[in-house]
């Protein structure tokens, strides 16, 4: 009997599960670019490029390998091409007598895919994604009677459970956690480190020309386009990376500067989610780094954090809490995604460079997604399904089992706390405290009231008293009541005032 390996556009990886439990005389692989996947979010046109043109490479790594390809197009598969039509004309084309795939990482997918085995007629085998460092039962086992969930334990016992990091049973340096050292401003350095950009070959430039022409009323710039789509490239981005920038990484997590797109960042979430990279690889080149001295240890372990804890806690509560998990809106947010998340043409100096850089690259750093454009969504009350439209569409590495958890969770507190202990809400002083946009806006970051005074001011303030209920019982927004209390009655009105005022005017700020 053979069978169809179908392979997903985010599946990329040699030791996929599918690939190792097939066959590589008998069966054929099926990859394909199809409309329903290409359209079912306006995905920014880099993103698109960036998936189509890892895959055709992909194909071509697997075909030298020895493996029968089967590649679709997206000029060949039509408008009405899915998934399941594909594989339906590649089980007629083969004569294959069932169908082996790895789990897919969107739900939506996941449920389709249910449903094959009586619409294809065939036998589906779908295996778990075994990428991952934390399976679905081990999360399950995890999150089993407890009432809150916290990162922080989850990430203590992926420490103990990989080794990464750990001296015997001690954390290595004798503490878990080196945050309170990562909390510094940035400054100006004309040595600031940079992604390693690839320039396109002939596979990506023919992408490039699809993608321009096809999706040309999508979001974002597509060129310069200077993704790795390769393993071999993907690998020197990191080795790029692990030189240059993560010695810093950890000092500087949460700093912004206007006109520095990446700052220490390491821009590889686009190549480990899409499979070029294995998260365990990555954690362990940075681990040796520090063994080695290269790298100190609050920038080893910050990094490794995000992506043996959050990365691995998100997929986790995305699949034990989906499907209802998309649609929470605990804080009632009904508001329309204001025009200028689409256009960047707004005078708040912080997200026109957000939105700006976004739309250039596909990519905006956590910071930026989470205390800018999560921020003031949250504070504007925007609907949490409209963000998470928005989120999932403009980044080259949004996939819904990373961007819902960090979008409906912890940016928009739609799950009423599930995954944050408090709101990501702050004032202007926030951003002028970790960041220098303030110095070129329009607005004052001093001032509460009035038409210059800085729209994150009144939102923030409107938003507290809007949710008083809510959270002033919570310990850690304790401080935020208390200071609320001291403004008096009328200071608090008029900032409330004046955020009803920008609300209603939201689209012209
Ligand atoms: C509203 C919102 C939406 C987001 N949507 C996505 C998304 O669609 N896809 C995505 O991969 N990340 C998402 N994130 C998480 C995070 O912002 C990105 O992973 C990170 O900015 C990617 O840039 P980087 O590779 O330079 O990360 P670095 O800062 O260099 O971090 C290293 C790695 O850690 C992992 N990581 C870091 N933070 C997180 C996190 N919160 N959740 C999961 N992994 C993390 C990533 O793999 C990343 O490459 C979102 C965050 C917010 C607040
Ligand atoms: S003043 Fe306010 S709107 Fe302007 S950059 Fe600073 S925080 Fe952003």
């Amino acid at each position: 009997m053979s069978r169809l390996v179908l392979v997903l556009g985010d599946q990329l990886s040699p030791r996929l599960s599918s690939l190792k439990a097939a066959d590589r005389q008998r069966d054929t692989v099926l990859m394909a670019e199809v409309w329903a996947e290409a359209t079912y979010v306006p995905h920014h046109k880099k993103k698109l490029a960036f998936v189509f043109s890892a895959m055709r490479h992909f194909a071509e790594e697997l075909r030298s390998n020895g493996w029968r390809v089967i590649y679709r197009r997206l000029d060949e598969t039509g408008e009405a091409s899915s998934l399941s039509s594909e594989v339906t004309r590649g089980l007629r084309e083969t004569g294959a007598t069932g169908v082996l795939v790895t789990e897919p990482g969107e739900w939506r997918l996941r449920e389709d895919m249910a449903t094959w085995p009586a619409r294809l007629g065939v036998p589906v085998d779908c295996r778990e994604d075994d990428r991952f460092l934390c399976s679905h039962a081990d999360f399950r086992a995890w999150a089993d009677g407890r009432r809150q969930f916290r990162m922080e334990y989850f990430y203590r016992d992926m420490r103990r459970r990989t080794g990464l990091l750990m001296d015997g049973d001690e954390p290595a340096g004798g503490r878990w956690n080196f945050d309170a050292e990562n909390r510094k401003r940035a400054e100006r350095d004309l040595l600031m480190p940079t992604p390693l950009r690839v320039t396109p070959d002939a596979i990506t430039r023919d992408v490039l020309d699809l993608v321009g022409s096809r999706f040309s009323g999508n979001f974002g710039t597509l060129e310069p386009f200077w993704f790795a789509v390769t393993r071999h490239d993907a690998e020197a981005a990191l080795d790029r990376f692990i030189a240059d920038a993560l010695p810093r990484f950890g000092d500087f997590q949460d700093a912004m500067l206007e006109g520095e797109r990446f700052l220490y960042h390491s821009v590889l979430s686009t190549y480990i989610n899409i499979g070029l990279l294995d998260p365990l690889d990555v954690c362990m080149k940075a681990e040796t780094a520090w063994r080695n001295g290269a790298v100190p240890l609050n920038s080893a372990e910050g990094f490794i954090r995000q992506i043996l804890g959050w990365r691995e806690y998100v997929r986790g509560i995305y699949w034990l809490r989906m499907p209802e998990y998309v649609s929470l809106n605990t804080l009632g947010h009904t508001r329309p995604l204001p025009a200028f998340y689409w256009t960047g043409d707004t005078q708040m100096a912080c997200l026109r460079s957000a939105i700006g850089q976004t739309r250039d690259e596909a990519y905006a750093h956590h910071i930026q997604r989470l205390m800018l454009t999560g921020n003031f969504a949250l504070l504007a009350g925007i609907d949490p399904a409209a963000v998470h439209e928005w989120y999932l569409a403009v980044y080259a590495d949004a996939y819904e089992w990373v961007e819902v958890p960090n979008t409906i969770g912890i940016s928009q507190f739609a799950d009423g706390g599930l995954l944050a202990s408090k709101p990501y809400a702050s004032s202007g002083a926030y951003i002028s405290r970790m960041s220098d946009h303030c110095r070129g806006c329009r607005y004052d970051v001093k001032q509460r009231t009035g038409d210059k005074a800085c729209p994150f001011n009144a939102l923030y303030w409107d938003f507290l008293a809007r949710h008083r209920t809510r959270f002033e019982g919570n310990p850690r927004m304790a401080q935020m009541y208390r200071t609320m209390d001291r403004m008096g009655e009328a200071a608090l009105a008029e900032a409330r005032a004046r955020g009803q005022r920008l609300l209603a005017t939201i689209d012209t700020l």
